[in-house]
């Protein structure tokens, strides 16, 4: 299903939605679920107890309810992820997941594990429809949006190999999230909040992240930014710009067809206003493309005194991309010119490249 160059998808088709799941529901709401099922209230703090600080999700295990009860209140804890394939490299501290759904569409997460922190990079839609050039999820098209648990049930499955010890360095939490895996998050609107209030609700209501170590990804959805200012959830937006100009960011990220690069920054600085969150830059580099010192100082000038890191990302290869990332001298010169600005910047420590784990190369085959 690959997408006409420039095309953008905003709905995804209509499928048949995956099994209602206790980490789609708020507390007040499990509760009435556990009711309507016909049995107490108090078994949905139970239920959420076992499921967001033991991290499981097998009733077997769940020796404070009695048999009958564990049998019915399975069913809001349906199996959403099937384990397809799971790859891993730098010496096991980063490790990719190949899911399966329960319609068949396949979606990726990677858990990276630095000395100090774990990073969880999560899908937020099977496919995605923003058709950027150089990434190869976009290529593929959008199948459907996940589901809030869905995409919660990512980050539980990495929480739970890092509880288990499976991951080198020995038993672990997952402190940060990103929703930078396949997808473009705010097109997905209402199911990506709700599983960000998954995550950073305190257990057990939730996982317990700190709202300060999620960072939210996009294309550039200009009034979807403006909505998440206004959700109170303290956040980090990251907005993949790729270029300062329109004539290019045009080619490279559509949506700018949409929305232009003066009005998704001004979006981005009304972001940080009312999070008191620098707002993060995304800038793959690509050789000869993006990657010219006017550029550079052209994006100096546009964010310079503001709220903002730039993330610079060394185009990652991926299949039929005639682009490649940029010279050493060439980056050496952007990062100079930002800083000649008085820019934070840094070069992104791209992991994953091995197993196409890595930003811009999650595609999802078996
Ligand atoms: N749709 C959202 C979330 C995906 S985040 C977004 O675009 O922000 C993935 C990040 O990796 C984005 O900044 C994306 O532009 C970047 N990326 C995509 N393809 C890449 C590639 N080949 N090399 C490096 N970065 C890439």
């Amino acid at each position: 299903m690959s997408q006409p160059p420039g095309q953008l998808t905003f709905v995804a088709p209509r499928r048949a939605k995956p099994a209602r799941h206790l980490a789609d529901l708020s507390m007040a709401d499990r509760r009435a679920a556990v009711t309507e099922l016909g049995e107490k209230a108090f078994r949905a703090d139970q239920l959420s107890r076992h499921y967001f600080e033991r991290l499981t999700s097998d009733v077997g295990s769940m020796t404070d309810l009695p048999a009958a009860s564990r049998e019915t209140l399975s069913a809001l804890l349906p199996e959403l992820l099937t384990p397809v394939r799971e790859m891993a490299t730098d010496g096991g501290t980063t490790r990719k997941t190949l899911w399966r759904l329960f319609d068949g569409a396949l979606v990726e997460s990677v858990l990276m594990r630095y000395p100090d922190r774990v990073t969880m990079c999560v899908s937020s839609q099977a496919g995605c429809g923003m058709n950027c050039p150089f990434c190869a999820t976009g290529q593929a098209g959008l199948t459907r949006n996940m589901s809030t648990a869905e995409i919660v049930e990512q980050v539980v499955s990495g929480a739970r190999a890092l509880a288990a010890g499976e991951v080198p360095g020995g038993p672990g939490r997952v402190s940060n999230v990103v929703f930078m895996g396949m997808g473009e998050p705010l097109a997905n609107y209402k199911q990506v909040i709700g599983a960000v209030r998954r995550l950073v609700e305190p257990a057990p209501q939730g996982l317990g992240i700190s709202a300060r170590g999620v960072t939210v990804s996009t294309v550039g959805l200009v009034p979807a930014i403006g909505k998440l200012a206004d959700e109170g959830l303290p956040v980090t937006l990251a907005l993949s710009l790729h270029a300062p100009d329109d004539e290019l960011r045009d080619t490279l990220v559509p949506i700018n067809t949409r929305w232009k690069v003066a009005e998704v920054l001004d979006a981005a600085w009304a972001y940080a206003a009312r999070t008191k969150r620098r707002v993060s830059i995304e800038y793959a580099l690509i050789k000869d493309i993006n990657d010219q010192e006017w550029r550079a100082d052209l994006l100096g000038k546009l964010v310079k005194n503001k709220l903002v890191h730039v993330n610079l990302i060394p185009l990652n290869p991926t299949p039929g991309s005639k682009w490649t990332a940029s010279r050493p001298e060439d980056e050496r010169a952007f990062v100079r010119r930002l800083q000649f600005h008085g820019v934070a910047v840094t070069v992104r420590d791209t992991r994953g490249r091995e197993i196409d784990g890595a930003c811009g190369q999650l595609a999802a085959a078996e």
